[in-house]
């Protein structure tokens, strides 16, 4: 059997592009899913943005009626990694880890993005608990507080901007004494009076308790230890995007990417190959937001919806 619609993913992207291809008269949609379906939200203590949720939820219980609501509508979920997504003729091939391959006629590839791990002592234990590697979501747990910022790029620089207006004191820790960052960001960084700029300097170890973080010690060049007690430490070291299953045998991209390795897409989500869209933190200039993601996800099903009508019908 053909599927109408192969989903590759099942973060709120994924989730969401099975509900609408579902609930838009799509006979036979899979959601490929390697582990639990939620995505990377379900890391999250807490998230306050989602519009509509108030009160105090984590991004679990966010997630947790989400699969539940898609499956109402006839979404199928099978756990399993893709390999690889491929293209013969009309028709896409889903290699899946087990070896088999399932057929279909349309695919939304959801796979998301994961932030790069510095590789200090204690990150990976304390994240989530006051490490972070995303601003918007966490920044205002530490209104009036003082953080510490870790990285050179635009990211770093620009999420250290956003963070100085909510914090009272932003430690810019970066490895090097210039940036990578654009340079007028380097000026405005330059100009904001409550962010300090840590520079020749690496994290060395993240301490904290029950609680969560409570300090870092930084490493200069020269080999001074600094012990600078916050309550949040972000990471903004770079992003890898989850491209993978869209890497042909010959090692070339399925469809057309940017430099970053992300899937460039128009506004219906489309990509340069007729049939296959991208939803989510892995298209071009994506908010990396849940809520962004789930609209790209929808925008995404309702146009493989056309999509798929148009082949078999006309
Ligand atoms: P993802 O959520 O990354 O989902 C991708 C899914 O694809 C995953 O479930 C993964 O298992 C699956 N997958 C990957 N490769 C394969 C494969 N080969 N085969 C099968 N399945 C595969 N956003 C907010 O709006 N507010 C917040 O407060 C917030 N807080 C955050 C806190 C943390 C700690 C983190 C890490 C992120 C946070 N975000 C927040 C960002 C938000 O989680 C992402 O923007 C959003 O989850 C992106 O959704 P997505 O569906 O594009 O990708
Ligand atoms: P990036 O440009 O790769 O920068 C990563 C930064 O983290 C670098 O300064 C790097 O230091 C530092 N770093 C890497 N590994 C580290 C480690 N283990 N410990 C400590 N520091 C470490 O990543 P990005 O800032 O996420 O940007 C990614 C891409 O998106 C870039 O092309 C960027 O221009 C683009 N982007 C653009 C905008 C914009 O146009 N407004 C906004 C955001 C991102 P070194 O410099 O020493 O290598």
């Amino acid at each position: 059997m053909i599927l109408d619609c192969a989903i590759i993913g099942g973060g709120p992207a994924g989730l969401t592009a099975g509900l609408y291809a579902t609930r838009g008269g799509l006979e036979n949609v899979v959601m490929f899913e390697k582990g639990m379906p939620g995505g990377q939200i379900t890391q999250s203590s807490e998230i306050e943005n989602y519009p509509g949720v108030t009160g105090e939820i984590s991004g679990m219980d966010l997630m947790i009626p989400w699969p539940a609501q898609c499956q109402k509508f006839g979404l199928k979920h099978e756990m399993v990694a893709v390999l690889r997504v491929s293209k013969d003729g009309d028709i896409f091939k889903i290699l899946k880890e087990d070896g088999t391959v399932a057929e279909a006629h349309s695919v939304i590839v959801c796979t998301g993005s994961s932030p790069r791990r510095a590789g200090f002592k204690g990150e990976n234990a304390l994240f989530g608990k006051g490490v972070s590697t995303c601003a918007t979501c966490d920044g205002f747990f530490y209104k009036g507080k003082e953080v510490v910022v870790i990285g050179g790029g635009d990211t770093a620089l620009e999420e250290a901007l956003y963070l100085a207006k909510i914090c009272s004191k932003v430690y810019l820790v970066h490895r090097r004494d210039t940036f990578r960052s654009a340079p007028n960001t380097v000026e405005r960084v330059k100009r904001t009076q409550n962010i300090e700029l840590v520079l020749n300097s690496s994290p060395q170890e993240v301490y904290g308790d029950e609680m969560g973080v409570t300090g870092i010690f930084i490493k200069n060049n020269n080999g001074e230890i600094r012990d600078i007690k916050v309550p949040g430490v972000f990471t903004f070291v770079g992003n890898d995007v989850n491209n993978q299953t869209l890497k042909q045998k010959d090692g070339t991209f399925l469809c057309e990417m940017n430099k970053q390795g992300e899937v460039i897409v128009d506004i219906s989500m489309q990509t340069s190959i007729k049939g296959l869209f991208a939803a989510g933190d892995m298209r071009v200039a994506a908010p990396k937001q849940v809520v962004s993601a789930a609209g790209d996800g929808a925008v995404a099903a309702l146009k493989a919806i056309s999509y798929v009508d148009e082949l078999l019908n006309h």
